[in-house]
């Protein structure tokens, strides 16, 4: 980090800038830089915060040169993080489909929904135990029972489950049966849940906050990673915009980008994003072809009658057709890749 001065800053102003630095036990190194004085602070561990000096009589500009997080950076884990769920892995340049209703509705739903998926060549179930809503007055989920349905639809096909935690009570008890533990995008800013899910063994699937930037979700994902769990995935899942026409815009621009600044393997949420059936298939496709080491999106069957998010659902048709299609865009990525080598 490069403290500058103001020009005409005065010695006294440095010295209590050097002394703030040494206080947080690291070494200021003083130089000038265009007639103007700046004080130099290697990076190291923790990263540092620039608001602690940003405020301080006498300094002009605070430079950060190192990211505000250190595990969740490229640098921690150079060659990318894998991650291994049910035999398959997730990161090392493979592509993880997810698939399955937004919520868990009764047995017959969910177990019909994994069959179908399992036959397309899904890797993992979703389904919702546990929902967060924007209303008071939308279904809240079947709670402990349909974490108990999840169990049953895992066991008629092998499928793992990713299923979301909403607070700290249902944390352990998503834990204890879901193979993925998801952390939803009204919850990435919930430092509290993220610590405790980062006391877990089980990997974590957090997604992007509606109006989270990239430096935010990396945060997020550090206080997991703090606490020692080391397998977490990126998810994201649209923002809010001023654009009408979706329900939030999908930022792939961000797959790449978080590929560059972090180790942790990508995925794309197209559903929640696109909110309307027709437009999910394209951008799970643009998705894949961004880069994205994983999709995770919704197929109900019977969308008219699902109890939330119908409108963005896939018929297990659309789903199973969507799934190869998948396939060969990352196929003639990997081929690409392949001669580029
Ligand atoms: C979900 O996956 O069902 C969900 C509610 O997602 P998000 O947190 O992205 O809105
Ligand atoms: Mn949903």
């Amino acid at each position: 980090m490069l403290i500058v001065m103001k020009k005409g800053s005065t010695p006294d102003e440095t010295a209590r800038v050097c002394d703030a630095v040494r206080a947080i036990g690291r070494t200021p190194v003083t130089v000038v830089i265009d007639g103007r004085e700046a004080i130099s602070v290697a990076a190291g561990n923790p990263p540092l915060d620039a608001g602690r000096f940003e405020g301080m009589a006498g300094v002009h500009q605070v430079v950060p040169l190192e990211a505000p997080y250190r595990l969740a950076a490229r640098d921690a884990r150079p060659r990318g993080t894998a991650i291994t769920v049910g035999g398959r892995t997730i990161g090392a340049g493979g592509l993880f489909v997810v698939a399955g209703p937004c919520a868990v509705e009764n047995e017959e739903q969910i177990v019909e929904t994994a069959r179908l998926m399992k036959q397309a060549g899904a890797d993992a179930l979703r389904g919702g135990a546990y929902k967060p809503r924007s209303s008071p007055y939308s279904f809240q989920g079947l709670g402990p029972e349909g974490l108990r349905l999840l169990v049953v639809a895992r066991e008629a096909t092998g499928l793992p489950i990713v299923s979301e935690a909403v607070d700290e009570s249902s944390l352990d008890l998503v834990a204890a049966q879901a193979d993925i533990v998801q952390i939803g995008a009204r919850n990435m800013h919930n430092g509290a849940l993220l610590k405790s899910a980062g006391r877990l063994r089980k990997p974590i699937l957090l997604k992007r906050g509606m109006s989270a930037t990239l430096d935010d979700l990396l945060m997020a994902a550090e206080f997991i990673l703090d606490q020692g769990n080391g397998e977490v995935i990126l998810c994201e899942r649209g923002i809010r915009t001023f654009s009408q026409h979706s329900r939030f815009t999908l930022d792939l621009s961000v797959v790449p980008a978080a590929q560059t600044a972090s180790h942790l393997p990508v995925f794309v949420d197209p559903s929640h994003a696109a909110g309307r059936r027709e437009r999910v298939a394209p951008m799970a496709r643009a998705a894949v072809a961004a880069g994205a080491d994983g999709v995770i999106f919704e197929v109900h069957p019977d969308p008219d009658d699902a109890l939330s998010d119908g409108r963005q659902a896939l018929v297990p048709g659309e789903a199973a057709e969507l799934i190869a299609q998948l396939r060969e865009v990352a196929a003639v990525l990997s081929r690409k890749t392949e001669v580029a080598r």
